[in-house]
């Protein structure tokens, strides 16, 4: 595939390609056989004479954890073609975890080529909603930031599918003049001076700037916020045209020394001006006055900052471009400006074979075993209907459930939409991270032994997420109860600090590296009332659960239980440092 076409005809390949749909997916699903019959995972199940059919009989349908230790073995050294044939250039490391750990996946050249005409795909539909978009015309500020890479102990590169991107030849030529930040500060990996250096190029292309935006409502929520607390020395350095001392990344230094050329005090001037308004409401707008859409995704767990968005970027849309993964690029919104409860991804059927585990509408459980058997091709899905994901990779994932649950709503052509209505097991979630309910009750399962030696225990918890101050946290509710005591015990809040501080180091890595990176607030413990859950589940059995079968819920966004947990807080606590986090393990 040519990643050097232009947005209009990665359009017209796209409608081709909806048309054609059953013919593509069965095209890719060709091409992957072809190439891949030969390795070791597949030949478990097929022999090299096998065909798509034989795929679909024999071929098992697993997650993740089953294909990870083919992965873990190319991570220390053996020859990728174990699971698939293409040159691995680098792991991915996505935001999923596996045991704590980021899940890693094969990553390749012609991946990122495929990535890459996703990205032509997305532009072609934002083009076609705002005019004046052509290259040096027109700037999008993207605040994106760029994270570590690791290299494993035979020497792959493990790193975010976007630093894949940022660092690749494709978006040196194709992309980075689109984007306000220079690449350079993108891959400055001090996140603080990352951002602080993104505004400030932001503010100075002010009146080329069309879309104002990040990968994630979380963290353009988060920059807003950090533009709050920075906006007087911004203004400071733009009115000087001297760059902060306290940068000291060479890279962002060298950068911003072509962006200031010279003191602009009308400028700095202009924006102090709408910066010092009493309220920060429809401020994106007054900041950038060209801007005509926010351009950050908002479904799934992002919709919790919909609210805020809306607060800074009065009726600016909120546009959700693409459901993407690190496993593949999946769908694209062709409607971009639906408001973000009605936003559906068009499925691409050339970027993996897809294939969809019908699904309850509001368990994780596959609807009958029967259908687990008879998963639904890509063409065959029914609108209404709810299904997991599972895909076959040109990068060695065969057969893989994705865990997200999307409703199928429609058709554009011959290929499916669907909307993002959750990730499977994901209770609570800030920034990219997501913790599972087994996480936290393990997590609160360690908290639970440490406080056993001051014969405390915890009685019933369950966790929410604030955000009403940025950077949003985690919040346990706890019940506690002293040994042979039945009043509130009294306590030392050292304890609990300590509690919420094993909490977190017991959460996944992502989680650990999330908040060291100020992505998410020190976890807070609220300790209430003895009695407390009873209530809540009165309350929730008034709602239509059935007493024999009530369970704790483990996340709470029913606002009314909310309201009772925090109206019977005795005590809150806080982490008092940050985690610790360990390596990756391989
Ligand atoms: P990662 O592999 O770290 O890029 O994370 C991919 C996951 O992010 C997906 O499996 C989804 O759970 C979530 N995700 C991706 N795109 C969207 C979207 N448009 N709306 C909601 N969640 C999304």
């Amino acid at each position: 595939m040519d990643p050097s076409f232009s947005a209009e005809s990665a359009w017209k390949i796209f409608e081709e390609l909806t048309v054609n749909a059953h013919q593509t997916q069965q095209q890719v699903l060709q091409e992957i056989l072809t190439q891949n019959l030969h390795t070791e995972y597949l030949s478990q199940f097929l022999s090299l004479d096998s065909d798509r059919e034989d795929f679909k009989t024999k071929v098992p349908v697993v997650e993740y954890e089953d294909i990870k230790p083919y992965i873990q073995r190319i991570a220390n050294g053996e020859p990728s073609d174990i699971l698939l044939a293409e040159t691995v250039t680098a792991l991915t490391r996505s935001s999923g975890t596996s045991a704590g750990q980021p899940k890693l996946i094969p990553f390749t050249d012609r991946e990122l080529d495929r990535r890459a005409f996703g990205g032509c795909l997305r532009s072609s539909v934002v083009n076609k909603f705002v005019d004046g978009f052509e290259q040096g015309e027109r700037m999008k500020l993207h605040l994106q930031f760029n994270r570590p890479e690791i290299m494993t102990p035979s020497g792959f590169r493990t790193r975010s599918i976007l630093t894949s991107i940022f660092m690749s030849k494709y978006f040196e030529t194709h992309e980075s003049s689109l984007y306000t930040s220079p690449i350079a500060t993108i891959l400055c990996l001090d996140s603080k001076q990352s951002m602080y250096c993104q505004w400030l190029c932001g503010l100075v292309h002010r009146n080329e700037v069309v879309s104002v935006g990040s990968i994630f409502g979380s963290i353009l929520v988060r920059g807003i916020k950090f533009l709050e607390d920075y906006w007087k020395e911004l203004c400071s350095n733009i009115r000087t045209g001297q760059l902060s001392d306290w940068i000291s990344d060479t890279g962002c230094r060298n950068a911003l020394s072509m962006v200031l050329e010279k003191p602009n005090p009308e400028l700095a001037d202009t924006i102090e001006d709408i910066c010092n308004a009493k309220s920060w409401e429809g401020i994106i707008k007054k900041l950038w006055p060209g801007t005509k859409y926010i351009d950050a995704t908002v479904t799934g767990s992002m919709v919790q900052y919909v609210p805020m968005l809306e607060f800074y970027c009065g009726d600016l849309p909120l546009v959700s471009k693409c459901y993407a993964s690190s496993e593949c690029d999946l769908g694209i919104n062709i409607k971009p400006l639906s408001n973000p409860c009605d936003t559906s991804y068009t499925f691409i059927p050339n970027m993996a074979y897809f294939e969809f585990l019908p699904m309850h509408e509001d368990s994780e459980e596959v609807r009958n075993k029967k259908e687990e058997s008879e998963l639904v091709d890509l063409v065959n899905v029914k609108p209404g209907r709810f299904y997991e994901p599972v895909v076959t990779t040109f990068t060695g994932l065969y057969r893989c459930k994705m865990g997200d649950i999307l409703k199928a709503t429609g058709y554009h052509n011959n290929a499916p939409q669907f909307q993002f209505v959750r990730r499977k097991g994901v209770f609570l979630s800030v920034d990219m991270e997501k913790t599972t309910e087994d996480e936290l009750g393990e997590a609160v399962k360690q908290a639970n032994l440490f406080i056993g030696r001051f014969r405390l225990h915890v009685v019933d918890y369950t966790g929410a997420v604030d955000i009403s101050s940025i950077p949003g946290h985690y919040v346990l509710f706890w019940e506690l109860k002293m040994e042979g005591s039945s009043h509130v015990p009294e306590l030392n809040p050292g304890t609990i600090e300590q509690c919420c501080g094993i909490v977190e180091e017991s959460l996944s890595l992502v989680y650990r590296v999330s908040r060291k990176g100020n992505g998410i607030g020190p976890l807070e413990i609220r300790v209430v009332k003895n009695g407390t859950f009873d209530e809540l589940m009165d309350l929730f059995v008034s709602k239509g659960s059935s007493v024999s079968q009530y369970k704790t819920p483990r996340c709470i966004k029913l606002e009314e239980a909310l309201k009772l947990l925090n109206y019977r807080v005795v005590g809150r606590y806080f982490s008092q440092q940050f985690p610790a986090s360990t390596p990756l393990k391989w």
